[in-house]
């Protein structure tokens, strides 16, 4: 049977465009809610590749939605198209490869809550595939690109080295400025309440256009553009 290592997989995303790209192992969603394990989407899933590429830092300068949206849009289209050729490629090798949406379709939603969720939670196997660690926005935050990574992912049945974990905090000690900043008090310090954020993150414009009119929790954090230490780890890496 052929065989493909990690390294391998990560020169060719990024050759197609990735900015970074981590293996999790299946042993490390043994903690995933009932529903959403990855063998629930593909039974014979034995690792599972996260792909990021990052947003231009420069887009939170403009006080006009309209430039997030676009650059979110793109970032959809760009993360689809990579994990989607990436799977086209695995297969030409002989293995099993299922491209998991970096954004909609919901395969499940709570109308009273207005709450979905994906395939996959893509930012939690993230973490588990070494890219970085949960802020208390909730945003993945990687050492080098910060907060301003967007996700796309491949489940297959190549069984393939994982990557080692992040072993830093993502947060500053104490910091708590997306929580207080949030105008819909959507953040509680782990997870996001969506019907509050919708409300305030999105909305028609009068044309009849739509945009992402909420960025505030990605754009206060100090570590939106990577990881900044705090004075402790600053003083333990200069040794
Ligand atoms: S996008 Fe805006 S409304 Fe939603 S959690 Fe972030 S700061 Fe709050
Ligand atoms: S703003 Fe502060 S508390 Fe919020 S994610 Fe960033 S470092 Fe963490």
């Amino acid at each position: 049977m052929t065989t493909i290592t990690t390294e391998t997989i990560q020169l060719r995303a990024g050759e197609l465009g990735a900015d970074c790209c981590g293996i999790a192992s299946l042993e490390r969603f043994n903690d995933a809610p009932a529903g959403f394990h990855p063998t629930a989407v593909l039974k014979s899933c034995k690792s599972v590749i996260i792909l990021a590429a990052r947003f231009p830092v420069s887009t939170l300068l403009s006080p006009s939605p309209a430039a997030y949206t676009f650059v979110r849009h793109r970032l959809v289209d760009k993360l689809d198209s990579l994990s989607f050729q990436l799977a086209l490629e695995l297969e030409l090798l002989g293995f099993q490869a299922l491209p998991i949406p970096s954004s909609d379709p919901y395969d499940c939603w709570d109308d009273s809550r207005s709450h979905g969720q994906g395939i996959l939670s893509l930012k939690h196997a993230a973490v588990r595939a070494g890219l970085g660690q949960l802020g208390k926005n909730t945003l993945l935050i990687n050492h080098q690109w910060g907060n301003m990574l967007w996700l796309g992912g491949i489940l297959t049945d190549a069984k393939l080295a994982p990557s080692p974990l992040a072993d830093y905090q993502a947060c500053l000690p104490e910091c708590r400025l997306c929580l207080t900043a949030c105008p819909a008090k959507a953040l509680d310090g782990t997870t996001i309440i969506q019907s509050k954020c919708r409300g305030t993150s999105s909305k028609s414009t009068p044309g009849g256009g739509f945009v992402y009119s909420c960025n505030i929790c990605r754009k206060i954090c100090p570590q939106h553009q990577g990881l900044k230490q705090s004075k402790h780890e600053n003083n333990r890496l200069q040794g």
